[in-house]
């Protein structure tokens, strides 16, 4: 069988305080909170999910809020950047509503020739807005407070920081099937055999770096998009069988995981595309309120009790 690696599936990372969080988010941002669970790991604590409308994958950040966590260490053997999609002619907007919530930005051209805002979530998250016109119209929320016409439209890329580039390049291309598609001194872009936004992956080598520490404002993990739970499997033995140390299949509800570490020392994840995120609530009311796998819901009143109260957002009717 040809198993492929279709783009980013989601990305996870560890915030502070989970109000914080969606204000900025869904607030600010736009994005739609599109499931608000627990960590089924950990039931004390939140697990916020964000995307489009649907939550389609390529579209979805997802959180840890930890409000009690320390800050972490962005460095060496991290997804370092977050970057997403968004219309061409969109930055005038955006850097107005930016200003406007007082975020502190900076305009720049990327080595390979984008138009790229850089500025962090209020944890210290890195994250960039790349005008495109391989944005995908189809992968927006319009029901946010950003207007559907500058709307981010899921990830265009992600950075992740190396202390030696070769045997994750080799990881990318010879396994998991991406191609080269562009160089800059220390920095090599790959691309699925798929085509448009979140089908890009940035490796920058920086040997004397130092290494990231996982904690609130940095990056735990990346998964990558595989159509199907048969390609999953197929995944599954082809990395064992490449002496990578694969966990289980493990089923996170929205999608079915596999995990490994890169050489590099990046968490991988190899997420399916179905069910998502309708699963197990209508997706008109995705992320209004506070949904539990059915193991946990025996323990819903405890578990409500423990966690801290949460303004959620609400849609918003454009004209
Ligand atoms: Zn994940």
């Amino acid at each position: 069988m040809d198993k492929q690696v279709l783009g980013i599936h989601h990305v996870t990372a560890i915030a502070g305080d989970p109000q914080t969080n969606i204000d900025f988010y869904a607030g600010i941002l736009g994005l739609r909170l599109v499931k608000l669970t627990v960590n089924f790991d950990d039931p004390t604590t939140y697990h916020l999910y964000y995307g489009d409308g649907q939550g389609h994958p390529g579209t979805i950040l997802t959180f840890f809020p930890w409000p009690d966590g320390i800050r972490g260490r962005i460095g060496t053997g991290q997804l370092t950047v977050t970057s997403f999609a968004t219309p061409e002619q969109s930055f005038p907007y955006w850097k107005k509503r930016l200003a406007e919530h007082h975020m502190q930005f900076e305009e720049a051209h990327s080595v390979f020739d984008e138009a790229v805002l850089s500025f962090s979530d209020p944890d210290g998250l890195q994250l960039e807005l790349i005008s495109t016109a391989a944005a995908n119209p189809d992968h927006a929320w319009s029901r946010g407070p950003v207007p559907f016409d500058f709307a981010i439209r899921g990830f265009h890329h992600v950075t992740l920081c190396e202390e030696g580039y070769e045997r994750t390049a080799s990881l990318l291309t010879e396994t998991m099937g991406f191609t080269p598609t562009a160089t800059s001194g220390n920095r090599f872009r790959y691309s699925t055999s798929s085509t448009g936004a979140g089908t890009l992956v940035d490796v920058v080598c920086t040997p004397a770096g130092r290494p990231g520490r996982v904690s609130v404002g940095t990056v735990h993990h990346v998964a990558w998009r595989t159509p199907t739970d048969a390609q999953q499997q197929e995944w599954q033995r082809a990395l064992t069988a490449l002496q990578y140390n694969v966990t289980p299949i493990i089923d996170r509800k929205y999608f079915h995981s596999i995990y490994f570490r890169e050489p590099g020392g990046v968490l991988f994840e190899i997420a399916t595309d179905p069910p998502g995120f309708a699963v197990d609530e209508p997706a008109e009311q995705l992320g209004s309120h506070l949904v539990l796998p059915s193991w946990l819901e025996p323990a819903r009143a405890r578990i409500e009790q423990a966690l801290p109260k949460l303004r959620l957002p609400l849609a918003v009717q454009h004209e």
